[in-house]
């Protein structure tokens, strides 16, 4: 009787699924009652030209493509590890525990692609891995080859096995997958292994309350919520925030082996955190989590605790790139172990910064649901640093090399690089990384990027990213918007999105004035607008758009010197160089030869001069700036040496987008520049 009702439930849900098939966006926020801006279905907006459209151009053709032959072969031996489990081939378990979930994000990545050009060799391709998985999973719906495949491991053990990360990211993926095909296939081994996640886990035992660890899990039950429309499931990933701070910090069975405390943010509970701590991405993924949930559920404690949560991190913690996660190593200020996580607010180191991919690529998704939550623009400023800086960093611009760590410098002989094969901080970027966490997730954030372009309001649409695109979407009420956006942001600051079709009654477009982009003009077919155009806010325009309205927005692309808060003693008497959202960096290649780049100051007060430049770098704006050689400087000198006026040589030196360096060899290279003011 217990096996034909669950037969019984199953069916039902499928079927629940299909009822809900509109429910198309990143977020399946189409029934999502507590926000302020919902996801645009996938595949309604695609870049067309320029900076977006040539990545999602190198996506489609190099990132995809290459990555699913490193992960399918038997270098990455991600799909082989289901092949085994499947009972398909001989062999063992390798790569990290967390390597399906690698592959679950490519697949991910690959469906993005799919739902911009509709190749369906990519959607066989990928049936044919969902087979697979299928075969793999337990009759119980258990589904983690890092465990099926070790004979000395039992199921959920110790949470160090990364059984939450690899589940969250297959319901995320199968989401998706089911959003953008309509297929079941993927979904029904997603339902199946939630409902055995939601079985073990809503017990209530003791020793499972502090298994949410690096938790992807809540984002992926909160989707297959939104997907199925099963209550459980949101109610699960509420449990794994409640249970969150409730234990006592000393090692268990189920933790020993790996740090406790605030590096897996388990010493406050959520709602009283004020503070972001420990391991970045396992904190981001944490809270990018509970903004789903309280998305759903409108709970003020919990949306205050993540207001608290991201002006820590993005007003306190946060590099100039948007990257996060300062320390490889260091302590929390509760004095718990960290590792590639959030130190002390304003420590922040620029060589030894940790800065991982996904950190910053978390940054970005955290940023995404408080924009929903919220509908201010600030968020989606912080989306377009990271995905500009410390997001794209991550990736060749060839899109087959990847960086672990992003360090705002590269000076030789100052990091240690270590011989294992697990050491993530490499001076270049590598074809391949052991722990291969960090490239799916730059390559699907790439991949998606223009489902981020747009959010619909409750009557009309925010335009969050700028870029060379066209959106054809439905409003809230079911009417057909059609927008063209031609610009070649961000090396120009003019963007002119053409109305193609509105609806006849008036609406609400939005329009994020970046908050760099002081004395931004927003005008409707050439006349100034009666809207409140300010840098840092939306600028919102209601009205009767018609056919053929073309809205201008003008945004002053100066180069500007950016300082930290001079609590930041890393970066005191230094700049960063800016140009709109992009962060520009000096490197060796742009330096006459044998120049240290310890030894270059900048002019501060002098004209820097801008040069669009195609065939450098993939095309790059660079910013041609006066400055000044050092002489007299040793690196190999003692520790201190008296300093007299120091011998400066004038030189103008090339900056290059920070995103770009390190694709002309192996180089030094930094963000922040000692700076020399003239005439004062
Ligand atoms: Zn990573």
């Amino acid at each position: 009787m217990k096996k034909l009702l669950a037969v019984i439930c199953a069916a039902a849900m499928v079927s629940t699924s299909s009822v809900a098939q509109e429910n198309k966006g990143i977020l399946g926020q189409q029934n999502t009652k507590h926000v302020e801006l919902k996801s645009i279905n996938i595949g309604d907006c695609k870049w067309t030209e320029g900076f977006w459209a040539d990545r999602f151009h190198t996506a489609e053709h190099a990132m995809v493509p290459y990555m699913g032959e490193v992960l399918t072969g038997e270098v990455g031996h991600a799909l082989n590890n289901f092949k085994i489990a499947a009972g398909l081939k001989d062999g063992k378990h390798k790569g990290m525990r967390w390597h399906d979930g690698d592959f679950y994000k490519w697949m991910e990545a690959a469906m993005y692609v799919y739902a911009q050009n509709g190749d369906e060799n990519l959607r066989k391709e990928i049936d044919n891995y969902i087979e697979i998985i299928a075969k793999a999973q337990a009759e119980d719906g258990y589904l983690q080859t890092q465990v099926q495949l070790n004979d000395k491991v039992d199921r959920y053990e110790n949470r160090k096995y990364h059984e939450m990360y690899n589940t969250g990211h297959l319901l995320t993926s199968a989401c998706i997958h089911h959003r953008i095909t309509g297929q079941d296939n993927f979904l029904n081994i997603a339902i199946k292994h939630a409902d055995h996640l939601y079985s073990v886990f809503s017990t209530g035992e003791r020793r499972y309350g502090r298994f949410g660890f690096n938790q992807t899990q809540i984002m992926g039950l909160v989707e297959m919520y939104r997907t199925v429309g099963d209550e459980k499931y949101l109610k699960l990933a509420e449990t794994f925030i409640n249970n969150r701070g409730t234990y006592k910090i000393e090692d268990t069975p189920e933790t020993v082996g790996y740090p406790i405390g605030d590096m897996v943010q388990e010493r406050v509970p959520l709602r009283e955190s004020k503070e972001a701590v420990g391991h970045a991405v396992l904190a981001l993924y944490y809270y990018a989590g509970a903004a789903d949930v309280a998305a759903e559920t409108g709970e003020k404690a919990l949306v205050d605790a993540l207001d608290r949560l991201w002006e820590n991190v993005t007003d306190k913690k946060m590099y100039v790139t948007g990257a996060v996660g300062q320390a490889h190593y260091g302590a929390s200020t509760s004095k718990d172990k960290i590792e590639e996580g959030f130190i002390d607010a304003y420590m922040m180191p620029n060589t030894t910064a940790y800065n991982e991919t996904c950190a910053n690529v978390c940054n970005s998704m955290f940023s995404y649901r408080m924009l929903g939550l919220h509908g201010e623009s600030k968020y989606a400023d912080i989306m377009e640093l990271v995905l500009f800086n410390s997001g794209l960093s991550g990736i060749s611009i060839e899109g087959k090399d990847y960086f672990y760590s992003n360090p705002l410098r590269m000076v030789d002989g100052a990091r240690e690089y270590g011989e294992s094969n697990t050491n993530t901080e490499t001076p270049h970027r590598e074809p391949y990384l052991e722990c291969f966490c960090c490239p799916p997730n730059i390559v699907r954030t790439v991949a998606k990027s223009s489902n981020w372009a747009y959010s619909l309001s409750e009557n009309g649409i925010s335009v969050n990213l700028y870029g060379g695109n066209r959106l054809e979407t439905k409003l809230e009420d079911g009417s057909t918007l059609i927008l063209n956006q031609v610009t070649n942001y961000p090396w120009e600051g003019l963007v002119n999105i053409t109305v193609e079709k509105a609806k006849k009654k008036p609406f609400d477009m939005m329009f994020r004035i970046p908050d760099w982009a002081i004395g931004t003009t927003v005008k409707v077919n050439g006349e100034a607008v009666d809207a409140k155009v300010k840098a840092g806010e939306f600028a919102v325009i209601n009205r009767t758009w018609k056919k053929g309205d073309i809205i201008t927005i003008d945004m002053p692309m100066e180069v500007t010197l950016v300082e930290a808060n001079p609590l930041v003693e890393e970066a005191r008497n230094q700049v960063a160089v800016k140009r709109g959202p992009i962060v520009y960096c000096v490197e060796t290649p742009d330096l006459p030869q044998g120049t240290k780049i310890l030894d270059i100051y900048v002019k501060g007060g002098s004209d820097f001069k801008v040069n669009y430049d195609k065939e450098l770098l993939g095309g790059v704006a660079t910013i041609e700036a006066p400055m000044l050689i050092r002489n007299d400087h040793k690196i190999e000198s003692s520790m201190y040496s008296k300093v007299s006026k120091p011998d400066f040589k004038d030189a103008k030196i090339k900056m290059v987008p920070y995103f770009s360096w390190s694709n002309r060899g192996q180089s030094e290279m930094t963000v922040f520049l000692p700076v020399i003011w003239n005439n004062l």
